[in-house]
């Protein structure tokens, strides 16, 4: 982390250095500020925030610049007679026409993997006939990709060129919320202030939530800028994620497109951060160290002074609030950009319309409706598996996880019972545990809902994403290709289908059991469900066919859906932060979680019951302390979990004493028996 000419530490109990294994420091000055700063901020050990800012390979003790073989035709090969050669061994005359064509630099194994999958058997024949010869180099920082821009800018409408003038309007810090409607082109805009920024010769990063997003704005930036951008992302290999990095921090690559982990990347010319769908949960890590990719970004840009670009359809209050403070630049984006109109929503009541299998019969009429019309439907349920429950149609015993309080999904591709939260995992089977009866599946998951739709509309091409459907590599990529040329007439997925998304032939979009969320115990659950119902709805009508959405609910009278339906996600979160304001929740007031887990109920509570002592014989009046009391989930994985929450309207405060209670934590005898964690800015309380 620094250099120094003493310590304070006597000599024999330093250590010597055991390796030197780069000629110049990877991280700069500022990269180490950044990862000082979240150590700070998050409370956590900051030796675990080098590990999270380094691609694994730089962690393991790789060298920046490691060794690669590479592969190339020897002299030899030039005057071989390659007609023979092609008739005897066909594989070997391929890969030795491409390593002629290579030259000098020859290949590397990755690289033949691609060219020629299986080409190591060839090569061992060619290397056996002297054709072929391998050297060892290091890795060099590749120059970016270019490749040519093949669509022009667009024609921007008059409430983009307002967007573009307001984020033209400096070089230095600002924070700007895009906040733009489904479709309204926000990343047209982005595209063009990308623009100014790489002509100043200074690197740009995005962060995306997702690794499914990717392929989609990666192929309109390159189209649009004539530059593949450097990917950062957890599907990667190790020694892709190295080389990427290794672009981003020598400042060959001038546009870096990545997920969370994405923010620690070094750049030292960059220029711009943009954060793509700002409110999405995926930005926070849920465990370690449990940063908010997006707070850095914003504290980042702060301390490189340049501008952070927040965009969504649906900000967070924490963002909505900042601009109505000023501190943070609101940019409105109001209609839909080119000649699309805003999609139609209507409540279906579940109660007073028949409902088959979880399709309302307005819904399937719908659905037979857009398919004559060869539209395409995205049918959405945020629940995967077959059914939530399976219950005993005698005794009406339940199955549960033997280590969680909660409830085994039913998944009927794989024959298994499943827990959605330890990950525990057992063989279907048809006899009640209990009584031996018959079993059934109660409720609707997206297999369920499929098979139901396969059902009713024999027809339809029907294809399942979520995130079973989509463990294979390259399954995620070929489902959203498919969805998106239009091959697919219904789709059928969870919140994973509902983000950013944009398929051009959707003009009808139904929401299954949308009540999920309406009586959450969680102050955001709200906030939560308008940005789903909202995301999901923007996937409808986004080019020229006007779009539909259909959401089924028992509740239509319910305050929620109403809002939503005549002030949109607008008067939503003006209510919701209304009453966050007189109820003192955050963005009015700010919270820290501290979680703790044991095998043993009383352990769990009685480190927590140390800190809120502590708390109260320091008792700050800008503090308010909620608990210990267990968690939402009490028992999960085996373990007994308890939570103690800390509320402040003043950040410092909340910060001193997190500081002093993670000493006093860390060195209770109490602690060794518990796991715990802090959790500053939870964005889930449980
Ligand atoms: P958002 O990111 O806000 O959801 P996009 O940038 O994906 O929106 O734009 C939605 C659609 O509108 C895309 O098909 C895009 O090509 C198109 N579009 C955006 N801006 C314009 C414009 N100025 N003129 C015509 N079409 C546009
Ligand atoms: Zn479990």
């Amino acid at each position: 982390m620094g250099y120094s000419n003493g310590s304070d530490v006597p000599l024999s109990k330093l250590k010597r250095c055991a390796e030197v294994l780069d000629d110049m420091p990877l991280l700069s000055e500022k990269d180490l500020w950044l990862i000082r700063f979240t150590s700070d901020y998050y409370h956590h050990p900051i030796g675990e925030v080098v590990a999270a800012a380094l691609p694994s390979l730089l962690r393991q003790g790789r060298s920046l610049h490691p060794a690669v073989e590479k592969y190339v035709a020897s002299e030899l090969a030039n005057s071989f007679d390659f007609t023979a050669l092609a008739k005897r061994a066909p594989k070997q005359a391929k890969l030795l026409e491409a390593l002629l064509k290579a030259g000098g630099g020859g290949f590397d194994a990755n690289q033949l993997n691609e060219i020629l999958p299986k080409w190591r058997s060839a090569g061992k024949g060619l290397m056996a006939k002297g054709l072929m010869s391998s050297f060892e180099c290091h890795a060099d920082t590749f120059d970016e990709q270019l490749v040519c821009a093949t669509s022009p800018d667009l024609i921007l409408n008059e409430h983009q060129q307002d967007a573009l003038t307001a984020l033209r309007c400096s070089d230095q810090f600002g924070a700007y919320l895009l906040d733009g409607v489904t479709g309204s082109g926000k990343t047209e805009v982005y595209l063009q202030r990308v623009q100014d920024v790489l002509k100043q010769g200074k690197q740009v990063l995005i962060l995306v939530p997702e690794i499914g997003l990717t392929p989609q704005l990666v192929a309109r930036l390159s189209e649009r800028l004539g530059l593949c951008p450097a990917l950062l992302h957890s599907g990667l290999s190790d020694s892709a994620r190295l080389a990427a990095w290794r672009t981003a921090q020598s400042g060959a690559a001038h546009l870096v497109v990545g997920t969370r982990s994405a923010i620690f990347t070094p750049m030292n010319k960059l220029g711009l951060i943009i954060v793509d769908e700002e409110h999405d949960q995926s930005f926070k890590q849920q465990e370690g160290l449990r940063y908010s990719a997006r707070d850095l970004a914003i504290a980042r840009a702060k301390h490189w002074d340049i501008p952070v670009i927040l965009g969504s359809a649906t900000p967070t209050l924490e963002m909505l609030q900042h601009c109505r403070n000023s501190t943070y630049k609101h940019i409105l984006l109001p209609a839909r950009a080119g000649g699309a109109s805003p999609p139609t929503l209507r409540l279906i009541d579940t109660v007073r319309t028949p409902v088959t299998d979880g399709i309302s019969e307005p819904l399937a009429e719908a659905i037979r409706r857009t398919l004559d019309t060869e539209g395409q439907v995205l049918i959405f349920l945020n629940r995967r598996g077959f059914a939530p429950t399976l219950i005993c149609s005698t005794c009406g015993h339940i199955a549960g996880c033997e280590r969680c309080d909660s409830r085994l999904t039913v998944h009927s591709r794989s024959r298994q019972l499943r827990c959605h939260h330890c990950g525990a995992c057992r063989t279907l089977k048809e006899q009640c545990d209990e009584c031996g009866e018959v079993v059934r599946p109660l409720g609707e998951g997206t297999e369920r809902l499929e098979d139901t739709l396969k059902h009713r509309f024999p027809n339809a091409a029907i294809k399942r994403i979520d995130s079973d459907s989509t463990q294979h590599k390259g399954a995620m990529d070929a489902a959203l290709q498919s969805a998106t040329s239009g091959e697919v007439d219904i789709l059928v997925g969870t919140q994973m289908l509902s983000k950013g998304h944009h398929f051009p032939a959707l003009t009808l979009v139904g929401v299954v059991n949308a009540d999920q969320g309406l009586f959450g115990t969680d102050f955001r659950s709200g906030e939560r469900m308008a940005q789903s119902i909202i995301q999901v709805a923007g996937r409808a009508g986004r080019e020229d066919r006007p779009g539909e959405v259909l959401i089924q609910t028992a509740f239509p009278e319910n305050k929620f859906w109403r809002t939503l339906m005549t002030g949109g996600y607008r008067q939503l979160s003006d209510n919701a932060l209304a009453e966050r304001e007189i109820t003192r929740w955050p963005p009015f007031t700010r919270l820290a979680l501290i979680r703790s887990a044991a095998h043993q109920h009383s352990d769990a509570h009685r480190l927590l019951g140390i800190a809120k002592r502590y708390l109260d014989d320091n008792a700050d009046n800008a503090l308010r302390v909620l608990g210990p009391v267990d968690a939402p989930m009490a028992r999960k994985a085996g373990r007994y979990r308890a939570q103690l929450l800390l509320q402040s309207s003043d950040r410092s405060t909340l910060h001193r004493v997190l500081k002093e209670l993670r000493l006093i934590m860390e060195s209770d005898p109490a602690a060794r028996k518990v796991r715990w964690s802090i959790d500053v800015d939870p964005v889930e309380l449980f």
